[in-house]
């Protein structure tokens, strides 16, 4: 079937266009400060379609989205017509890419730099926020579960001003709060600096004791969280505390899941050693995040359990090279180098063991916008390409629950869509420099000259 010429772009692009495509172009707009979330309307006519759910590409396809939502996804030949038309027959479409750890609150190096939290206004969070939240969705990341900040609440904060359209940003699940005990991997302690000197807004989640945590939780979900975090076992990029400790009891981790699974929350454990792992697993943890030391029990039991990990596999390399460049404290990188290679050894046995893997890159450890960057090394360390691509995608929308709305290009999911030039299949790096992003059928960058 033939499809009418028609090129939506932004105005700025408009000038380099030729004549010929200028007159057929109308209705040209890029998704600005002031929009209606999920209105868009748009068919995009894509060479590849990789929809996050089937196993292999379709050639020449069609997706449309109407009032925001996908209502077509399926082969060109017989597409409903639905104008406008975006014209992308040269590239694979994808469903918009899901970053299971990010924390979009925190700066990149914030975390290699901890005294910094105590200096950031108000004013100065939010722009921190509001530029995390563009970079990453110009990375191709149409949503991300944000997995606490230090910053109490912040998460919520921009989470809320993206759904009113007050800022272009990915979908954001909110943790808003570490759940920690005192001077674990989530606390807000640092050598040097009076523990009363700490605004207690760095702090917000830090408890002891089941009943305590059960409270934390609690005020997590009474401001609004998507997903309740916990910091089970010490973190690397923390003072004190080793990766491998177990720091929440097995009793107060559970209480924090009742509390999370009575509100219908999921709960995300950061938790690094095999003891805390299988602890976290058997309270019931949904996700468990880094899981560097996982023993063979430990992968075991997620297995059967299908308790996802979601590993940070790349951010090892950043943390040594960046990390020693700007002179983190020697702490973090000896733990950082305890870790990082553990982690990918664990990853590529659970990956063969059947333990569900869930795209997660702690983006803030390094700059948002650079989410993509991991995709590389699942994919060196045993992952198949479409595998990667599914972590990334429908794997990780069931792990936040939010399968009836991302994670695949399917009919009643949101209309989040981005393209990339060449086959993702046979270069997974590709999908480091995305130059088309649309969300709920807005464009919101296209920069394809
Ligand atoms: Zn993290």
């Amino acid at each position: 079937m033939n499809f009418p010429t028609f090129y939506l772009l932004p105005t700025t692009f408009l000038l380099s266009l030729s004549a010929a495509v200028l007159a057929d172009t109308s209705a040209v707009q890029l998704a600005g400060q002031s929009y209606s979330p999920d209105s868009g309307t748009l068919a995009v006519h894509c060479g590849r379609l990789i929809d996050g759910i089937a196993e292999v590409p379709l050639q020449d396809a069609v997706v449309v989205i109407e009032s925001g939502r996908v209502t077509y996804a399926g082969p060109a030949a017989g597409a409903p017509v639905v104008q406008p038309l975006l014209e992308l027959g040269t590239y694979t479409c994808l469903p918009g890419l899901i970053d299971m750890h990010d924390h979009i609150a925190d700066s990149a190096g914030g975390s290699g730099d901890l005294k910094g939290y105590l200096s950031t206004s108000a004013a100065e969070q939010a722009e921190i926020s509001r530029s995390n939240a563009e970079e990453t969705l110009h990375a191709g990341f149409t949503v991300v579960r944000s997995v606490g900040s230090y910053v109490a609440w912040a998460e919520n904060e921009i989470r809320d001003r993206v759904n009113r359209g007050e800022v272009p940003g990915p979908r954001i699940q909110a943790a808003g709060i570490y759940l920690t005990i005192p001077g674990g991997g989530g606390d807000l302690l640092i050598p040097d600096v009076d523990e009363n000197d700490i605004p207690p807004h760095l702090r917000m989640g830090v408890a002891r004791g089941a009943e305590a945590f059960a409270q934390k939780a609690r005020l997590a979900v009474d401001h609004g969280a998507d997903l309740i975090k916990i910091i089970a076992s010490g973190a690397v990029l923390a003072y004190g505390g080793v990766p491998a400790a177990p720091e929440m009891t097995a009793d107060e981790i559970a209480a924090a899941v009742k509390i999370a699974h009575d509100a219908g929350l999921k709960v995300a454990a950061h938790a690094h050693g095999a003891q805390s792992i299988k602890e976290a697993i058997l309270a019931g943890a949904d996700t468990i995040e880094h899981a560097s030391l996982a023993d063979d029990e430990a992968i075991a039991l997620a297995a059967s359990h299908q308790v996802a990990f979601s590993m940070d596999i790349y951010n090892g390399d950043y943390i040594a090279i960046v990390g020693r460049e700007k002179g983190w404290p020697e702490e973090f990188i000896r733990k950082n180098d305890q870790t990082t290679e553990a982690q990918r050894q664990v990853f590529a046995k659970a990956y063969y063991a059947g333990v569900p893997l869930v795209y997660g890159t702690d983006a803030a450890v390094y700059p948002h916008g650079w989410n993509a960057r991991q995709l590389r090394y699942m994919v060196k360390h045993g992952m198949s390409p479409m595998d990667a691509i599914k972590s990334a995608t429908s794997a990780a929308a069931r792990f936040m629950d939010w399968d009836d709305r991302v994670g695949a290009l399917a009919p009643g999911r949101f209309g989040d869509l981005i393209a990339v030039p060449g086959d993702p299949l046979q270069d997974i790096t590709i999908l480091e420099n995305v130059p088309v992003v649309i969300k709920g059928g807005l464009i919101f960058k296209y920069t394809i000259q």
